[in-house]
């Protein structure tokens, strides 16, 4: 067993495949805000293993959840019904924003937009897809083919054919771009990884009109604004939409790898066989996702991060430094977009005790557990405050 953080840094570099850009720390240990590395150094964690914490490291809950349920069944196919997936998906349907009846179960934020994507085509019969500039949906070929982002597509080209970018938040655009044969338009609420961009709420509904007027499928990517992180359980609540399809994942299952798609009256049942997983709705992920989200209700998070999200906003644009150019953002999904490049201050926050991620080139993005205190928040913005100062 590697013990330091030299010695696990050593070997997972040693035979990583090389796709991620490794910070210089192992962590080996969590509980609620707070992370451990290997060494016994103390971080706040504003990464939230990439938002998908919103309960906290280790939530006691969830994880006196996986311990029953490894006792009782990890897995069964979705072939089989099963208590666990059963009740899940009831939960989901409770708590959707929107008139959802149906709900389909994968393992992550890119199987979801796959799914949507695939099943907008299904009921609709159409080929076309819209998504936006600046836009991340995933990086497997039908959710790579929405995402924006040049570098993670060029390679792979060529992608699924029939997608369009429009600009994100021009109306005109979208009205211009949608035609008979558009099945479905996807949209995020905030754009997240392009750079923490809250949507306008007009904009957004008047996408859902358009959508509506041309017989077009609307999907709403909540992946990462999911489950409490904007200050509303869903996003979308803040301006009333009703996708036809809402992808989610990321903080469903309190860390537990889970996506899935929620659908309305308008893609109503599936023909069967035309997709499927093998670990879809496993009981494991199931049982995390419904300690999860009792969690996130009962412990009133959404209200939370509301609360916290502004206090944080507030007190990072009373820092005043004349490196950042703008803070912006919704609930505790908050991204300080500087005047240069992220990447150096994001190793100085590290150096100081505060994980954070980029989301883009210039943009420093805080996704904390929705647990987080109000004193960590603090820390945080000192530490921001001092860093951005050098
Ligand atoms: C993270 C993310 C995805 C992809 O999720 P993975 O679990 O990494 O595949 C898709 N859409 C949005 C908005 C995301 O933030």
């Amino acid at each position: 067993m590697p013990h330091s953080n030299q010695e696990i840094v050593e070997l997972e570099n040693r035979y990583t495949s090389g796709l991620y850009n490794k910070r210089p720390i192992a962590l080996v240990r969590g509980e609620g805000a707070h992370v451990w590395d290997a060494d016994g150094r103390e971080y706040i964690d504003c990464v939230g293993g990439h938002g998908v914490v919103n309960v906290g490291h280790c939530n006691p809950d969830v994880v006196q959840a996986i311990c029953e349920q490894a006792k009782t069944m990890i897995t069964c196919p979705p072939s089989f019904p099963n208590d666990k997936r059963a009740l899940l998906m009831a939960e989901l349907i409770r708590i959707a924003p929107f008139p959802a009846e149906r709900v389909f179960l994968c393992n992550s934020g890119t199987e979801a937009v796959e799914a949507a994507l695939k099943f907008a085509r299904l009921v609709t019969g159409r080929k076309g897809i819209i998504a936006t500039k600046n836009a991340f949906h995933g990086r497997t070929f039908g959710a790579l083919s929405a995402t924006w982002n040049v570098e993670y597509r060029r390679p792979f080209e060529p992608l699924v054919p029939g997608f369009l970018h429009v600009t994100y938040g021009d109306t005109t655009a979208l009205a211009e771009a949608i035609t008979d044969d558009t099945a479905a338009v996807i949209l995020e609420v905030v754009q997240g990884e392009g750079g923490v961009r809250p949507g306008d709420g007009a904009y957004l509904r008047q996408a859902q009109e358009l959508c509506r007027e041309h017989g077009a499928l609307l999907i709403i990517d909540e992946v990462q604004t999911g489950f409490g992180r904007t200050g509303r359980m869903f996003a979308s609540e803040y301006y009333g939409l009703e996708p036809d399809l809402m992808c989610v994942a990321k903080s469903i299952a309190g860390g537990v790898p889970m996506g899935a798609v929620l659908m309305g009256a308008r893609v109503g049942e599936l023909q069967s066989q035309t997709h499927g997983t093998t670990f879809g709705g496993n009981p494991l992920a199931c049982a995390a996702a419904l300690a999860a989200i009792r969690y996130i209700e009962t412990h009133h998070l959404p209200q939370r991060a509301a609360e916290l999200g502004a206090y944080f906003m507030d007190k990072l644009r009373a820092l005043d430094r004349p490196l950042i150019r703008e803070v912006r953002g919704l609930g505790l999904m908050v991204g300080v977009e500087l005047k240069q490049r992220a990447a150096g201050y994001l190793a100085k926050l590290m150096d100081a005790g505060v994980l954070a991620l980029p989301a883009g080139p210039i943009v420093l993005r805080f996704l904390p557990p929705l647990v987080i205190s109000r004193e960590d928040l603090d820390t945080v913005v000192k530490v921001v405050g001092d860093v951005l100062a050098q």
